[in-house]
C-alpha cells in the first residue's frame, strides 16, 4: 500500500548538505516527494510503500550528514497524492533561514579510498574532498556559503569536476571546494630562505616527488611548516630526540607537552592504550588530538611529553597529512606559531613570523581565511570532554533550551573564545588564546568581526568579564560605547556555561574550582560554592582565604604560595620548616617579611593554587613554564598511587579551611612518606572537603543538581572522585561535555546571563 508523510527535522540540518542527502535517500527507497528549508527546520514529503519509508526514516536518523544534528523529528501521515518524482524545492522567498557554517571536517574514507587509487583521477590530489569532508569555516570570505564566497573562488571548476558538483547524484554534488589536479591548488616546497626544492607543476608525478622530498627532510631532523586547514603546524620526527630538542629550543618552549599526528591506529598501540570509544573520538569528524595514556615505549623521543602520563594524539586529517604520514608514522604537529601568539595562516605571515624556527616550508596556494587550531579532547569516565574547541567543532553552536535575545560576549582573558547568541543558538569562535599579545589581540578582533559575519547577527548586548583589567573587557568599554554592556563574575560564568550546555534552568548548586577569577568584592576567587541560576549567585561556600605572594609572579614561581602557607601554618617555625624540606631557595628572610608587611602581596580563594602549592611542598617542581603545570604534575604523581587517606580539613560558617590540610601535607613529606601517596590523599582530601560543604547547602536549600565547572576539572583524579562521591550521595551530578571547563567555555556562560539580564533590564 502507498502512504505518503510529512516529516519536519529540527537541529543543526541547514547550510550542511542536508537537503541532497534527503533526495539521494528518497531516490535509493523509490519515494517521490519534496524536501524544503523552512525557517526553522527541513520540511520533508515522501510517498512510497510502507518498507521503504521506514528504511528512509531509519537512515535519516543514523546516517545524516557527519556535521548535522538532529534535535527531534516529526512525522505525520497524510494523504497520497499523485507525483512521480522527488524534488529538491528552493526556499520561498521570505523563509528567513538560518543557515549554519559548518565546521572544517576531516577527510572521509571515501576520499581516502579515491587518494591512494592508482585508477582514480583524483589519486594523489592532496586536496581531495566532497560534501562529507574537507575545509568549510576557514575558506569562508562572506555568506552565503557558496563558492563564490570561498578562498575556492580563484579557481575555476574544470569541466569534469563542475558535472560532479551539478549531479545530485554525485557524492560531490555543491560541495563547494571541489577540485582536483587539473583545476585545484598546489603545494610547493621551499627552505627557509625561499629557494624552491621542487619545481611547480601540476600532476601525480609532481606531487609524489614534493611528498618524498619532503618526508626525506623530515627524517633527517629537519623542522617544516607545512600549511593545513585552519593554519600552519611546525612538524619534526617524533622519535627524533635532537629534532624535537631543537623545535623546543626554536619555539621557545621548555616543557609544555607536543601534539603527535601518528599514521594509524596500529602505530598508535604501539605507544598508547587505544580503545573502542577512543578509536571513535579520533576518527571522528572534528578529528580531535586526544589525550591519551602512554605506554612505556623507545619509539617517541622522551622530550615530546615530559613527565606526563599521556600524549596528545591526532590522526591525519586531511588528505595532505595522509600522504605524508604514509611514509613517517610518528610527527610532532604542533601549531605553526611562537609561544603564545596565534597560529599562521598566510604563506609570507608564516615566512615571516616563523622563518627562525623552520628549516622548509611546504606551502599550498588555497588561502585559510579563517585561524583554527587544532582542538584537544580527553576522556573522563567514558565520556569524551573538550579541552580545547576550535577545529572541527567551531562554529557548530550549541542548541540552547530556549530563544534569548541576541547578545556578543567576549570571554576572558587566558584561553580566549568569544560568542554570540542567537535565538535558541550559542554560536562559540574558533579557540583564540590568552590576550596579552598584539597578534592575539588582533586575532580577537578578527573573531568578533567573523562571528557578527557568519551569524548575521549584530547583537546590542555585551557580555563581558567583571575584572576591569582584562583585555576583552577594556575592549568592550572603549568601542562598545553605544551598546548595553553586562559585566558578569568569572566563576557564574563558568557555572552558567555548564548549566546551558546541559539545558539546565532554575537553581543549582555550583560548584567552581578554578584558577583564578574578579570576585564581586574586588578580591581574587577560584574555590566556590554557589548557589545560582542564570541571572543571580549566592556565593555559600569558598576556600578559606589564603595569601600569595609576589603577585603575578607567583604564577610560574609557585614555591611563593606554599610559602605563604608554611609562614601562616608555622609562624616562627617556618624556617627550620624550609629547611627541612630542602626548598634550597635563597632569600627566604625576603619573602616572609614580604609576607608579614604584605608587600606586592593578595590573598585569593583560588582552588588552582593550591594544587600549585602542594606540588611545590612536595618537591614536584618549584616553579613551572607553563600554565597549570603544578596540577598536571601533581596529577601524574598522584595517579601513581592507588592507595589514599584522608587529612584533616576544616568546614567553617562560610568558609572551606585547608589549612590543616596543608600541614599535614608538609609534616608527611619531612617525614619521607611517597609523594605519590600524599598527592593522591590531597587530591581525595580536597574533594571530600568540598562535597562536604555541598552537603550542607543541600541540607539548607533542599537542592539536589550540582554543576561542576572551571578549569581544576581538567584534572581527571579530581573530576572523578568528585562525580562518584557526589552521587555516592545522590546528588544529580552536571557536567561540560560541549564546551571547555576551563576559561574557552566562559563566553557561553556570559552570553546566557547577558541575555537574561539585558532582556530584564532593557
Ligand atoms: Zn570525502
Ligand atoms: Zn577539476
Ligand atoms: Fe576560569
Amino acid at each position: 500500500m502507498i502512504k505518503r508523510c510529512k516529516i519536519k527535522v529540527y537541529g543543526i540540518v541547514q547550510g550542511v548538505g542536508f537537503r541532497p542527502f534527503v533526495f539521494r535517500l528518497a531516490n535509493k527507497y523509490n519515494l517521490t516527494g519534496f524536501v524544503k528549508n523552512l525557517s526553522e527546520c527541513v520540511y520533508i514529503e515522501i510517498q512510497g510503500i510502507e518498507k521503504n519509508i521506514k528504511n528512509f526514516l531509519k537512515e535519516l536518523r543514523n546516517n545524516s550528514p557527519p556535521i548535522s544534528e538532529i534535535s527531534n523529528i516529526e512525522i505525520q501521515n497524510i494523504s497520497p497524492i499523485n507525483d512521480t518524482k522527488f524534488k529538491i524545492l528552493p526556499s520561498t522567498k521570505n523563509t528567513k533561514i538560518s543557515v549554519h557554517i559548518s565546521p572544517d571536517i576531516a577527510i572521509c574514507e571515501d576520499c581516502v579510498k579515491e587518494l591512494f587509487d592508482p585508477n582514480n583521477r583524483r589519486y594523489y590530489f592532496p586536496f581531495i574532498n566532497c560534501t562529507n569532508c574537507g575545509p568549510r569555516l576557514t575558506i569562508i570570505k562572506d555568506i552565503p556559503y557558496d563558492r563564490v564566497n570561498t578562498s575556492m573562488s580563484k579557481f575555476n571548476m574544470c569541466d569534469e569536476c563542475k558535472k560532479e558538483y551539478e549531479n545530485p547524484y554525485n557524492r560531490r554534488f555543491h560541495a563547494e571546494p571541489i577540485a582536483c589536479h587539473i583545476c585545484g591548488p598546489e603545494i610547493l616546497l621551499m627552505s627557509f630562505n625561499s629557494n624552491l626544492v621542487v619545481s611547480n607543476g601540476k600532476n601525480v608525478r609532481y606531487v609524489k616527488k614534493v611528498i618524498d622530498e619532503v618526508v626525506k627532510l623530515l627524517k633527517n631532523g629537519n623542522i617544516i611548516a607545512i600549511k593545513g586547514i585552519g593554519g600552519f603546524h611546525l612538524a619534526c620526527d617524533a622519535t627524533n630526540y635532537i629534532a624535537v630538542d631543537k623545535l623546543r629550543n626554536r619555539k621557545q618552549r621548555d616543557e609544555k607537552p607536543f601534539a603527535l599526528m601518528v599514521k594509524d591506529f596500529n602505530y598508535i598501540e604501539k605507544i598508547a592504550f587505544l580503545n573502542n570509544y577512543e578509536r571513535k573520538i579520533l576518527k571522528s569528524p572534528e578529528a580531535p588530538i586526544l589525550l591519551m595514556r602512554k605506554k612505556k615505549n623507545k619509539i617517541i623521543a622522551k622530550n615530546v611529553a615530559p613527565e606526563l602520563n599521556y600524549y596528545g594524539i591526532m590522526l591525519p586529517y586531511t588528505p595532505l597529512h595522509y600522504l605524508i604520514l604514509e611514509k613517517i608514522p610518528y610527527l610532532i604537529m604542533t601549531s605553526g606559531n611562537i609561544s603564545d601568539e596565534p597560529i599562521c595562516i598566510d604563506n609570507n605571515e608564516a615566512k615571516d613570523r616563523l622563518k627562525d624556527i623552520a628549516d622548509y616550508f611546504l606551502f599550498h596556494n588555497r588561502d585559510i581565511l579563517v585561524r583554527c587550531d587544532d582542538s584537544v579532547c580527553s576522556i573522563f569516565d567514558n565520556k569524551r570532554v573538550i579541552f580545547r574547541r576550535s577545529r572541527g567543532f567551531s562554529p557548530k553552536p550549541i542548541i540552547l533550551q530556549k530563544k534569548f535575545p541576541s547578545v556578543l560576549a567576549l570571554g576572558a582573558h587566558m584561553k580566549n573564545t568569544i560568542c554570540i547568541i542567537k535565538d535558541n543558538y550559542g554560536f562559540i569562535s574558533p579557540h583564540i588564546g590568552d590576550l596579552d599579545t598584539r597578534l592575539s589581540r588582533d586575532f580577537f578582533i578578527e573573531n568578533i568581526n567573523l562571528m557578527k559575519k557568519i551569524t548575521d547577527c549584530n547583537p546590542d548586548i555585551i557580555g563581558v568579564d567583571l575584572h576591569p583589567d582584562y583585555f576583552s573587557t577594556q575592549f568592550a568599554e572603549k568601542f562598545f560605547k553605544d551598546k548595553k554592556i553586562i559585566k558578569i563574575q568569572h566563576h557564574h560564568a563558568h557555572i552558567v556555561s555548564c548549566m546551558a550546555e546541559n539545558n539546565l534552568n532554575g537553581q543549582v548548586i555550583g560548584v567552581a574550582l578554578d584558577g583564578t577569577g574578579y570576585g564581586i568584592d574586588g578580591t581574587i576567587w577560584g574555590g566556590e560554592i554557589f548557589l545560582c541560576n542564570y541571572i543571580d549567585f549566592k556565593r555559600i561556600f569558598k576556600i578559606k582565604n589564603y595569601t600569595i605572594i609576589g603577585g603575578e609572579k607567583a604564577i610560574k614561581e609557585i614555591f611563593r604560595i606554599s610559602l605563604s602557607f608554611i609562614f601562616e601554618i608555622f609562624k616562627e617555625k617556618s624556617f627550620e620548616i624550609i629547611e627541612k624540606l630542602n626548598f634550597n631557595l635563597k632569600n627566604i628572610e625576603i619573602f616572609k617579611k614580604m609576607y608579614d608587611n604584605k608587600i606586592n602581596s593578595f590573598t585569593t580563594s583560588s582552588a588552582g593554587r593550591i594544587f600549585d602549592a602542594v606540588c611545590s611542598i612536595l618537591g614536584i617542581k618549584k616553579t613551572v613554564s607553563f600554565d597549570s603545570q603544578g596540577a598536571i604534575l601533581l596529577e601524574a604523581i598522584s595517579e601513581n598511587s592507588k592507595n589514599f587517606k584522608i587529612y584533616p580539613f576544616e568546614i567553617e560558617e562560610n568558609c572551606i579551611n585547608f589549612f590543616p590540610t596543608i600541614e599535614a601535607i608538609v609534616k608527611d613529606k619531612i617525614k619521607g612518606i611517597s609523594i605519590d601517596f600524599i598527592g593522591k590523599s590531597f587530591h581525595f582530601t580536597f574533594v571530600k572537603a568540598f562535597v562536604e560543604a555541598v552537603k550542607k547547602v543541600k541540607k539548607e536549600y533542599g537542592i539536589n543538581k550540582v554543576v561542576l565547572s572551571g578549569g581544576c576539572f581538567q584534572n581527571r583524579i579530581l573530576f572523578i572522585m568528585f562525580k562518584s562521591l557526589l552521587e555516592n550521595e545522590e546528588f544529580e551530578v552536571y557536567f561540560h561535555s560541549q564546551v571547555p571547563t576551563n576559561d574557552g567555555g566562559i563566553s557561553l556562560g556570559q552570553s546566557i546571563i547577558a541575555a537574561e539580564k539585558g532582556g530584564i533590564y532593557g
